[in-house]
Parts: structure tokens; sequence; C-alpha cells
């Protein structure tokens, strides 16, 4: 039994939402699960700028929790385009589950960072 985890890539980073960030989550047109009030940086350890986790998916629109050791926010992207194919709306996990603009490495797996050696 091997389960190995990439964990030691992803910044360490966490971020709890306030109760008017969690009330904008709420808010949103989705039928996704709520939001969890605690949230880990999805981006590569040691990357430039705001922390960043995905908040909820609405449509095309991704809403991202961006923070600093001083302030949260949060903001709208859409994608990162790394390796999305041109003739197809599907995503898999081929494609970089980050938002547009993205510090640091792509990440190939969405949430979790387990690599794939399936292949
Ligand atoms: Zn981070
Ligand atoms: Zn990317």
């Amino acid at each position: 039994m091997s389960i190995e985890r990439e964990d030691l890539m992803i910044c360490p980073a966490r971020v709890t939402l306030d109760a008017a960030q969690m009330a904008f989550f709420d808010g949103l047109p989705t039928k996704a699960p709520s939001v969890q009030a605690e949230l880990g940086c999805e981006l590569e350890q040691g990357h430039e700028g705001s922390h960043a986790a995905l908040g909820q998916q609405v449509d095309t629109t991704m809403w991202w929790i961006q923070w600093t050791l001083s302030a949260s926010e949060i903001n709208p992207y859409t994608w990162c385009p790394a390796t999305h194919l041109p003739d197809t709306e599907r995503r898999d996990d081929k494609d970089c589950a980050l938002f547009n603009g993205h510090p640091g490495s792509h990440s190939s797996a969405k949430r979790s960072w387990q690599a794939s050696e399936a292949a």
C-alpha cells in the first residue's frame, strides 16, 4: 500500500473566512455545497504574491479568496488556460485547476495535488 502525496509542494498557508465572506458565497447562484470556513492555499509552495484558494464556481467564473498577512478579498477569475483543449468545454484532470494568471506552477489535479501516475 503506497499512497504518495505531493503535499510538500503546496503552500501551507490557510485562511479563515469571515461572516461577510461566507454570506457572499452563500448568496452565489450555485448548487454547489457551501464553502468551508477554513481553506488552504492551492498554489505552489514558495509562490509570489497573495495566497489563493478556490471558494466557489458559478458557470465559467471562479471566485477565489486571495489573502496576505494583513487582508483577504474575494475575486472573480476564469480558469487558467494551460492545457485547455480548445474544442471542448469539458475540463478534466489534465487541465490546470488554478485561476488565469496564477503564480507558481500549474496544478494538474483539482483540489488535491496528488500526482496522477497512471500515465
Ligand atoms: Zn500560498
Ligand atoms: Zn495554470
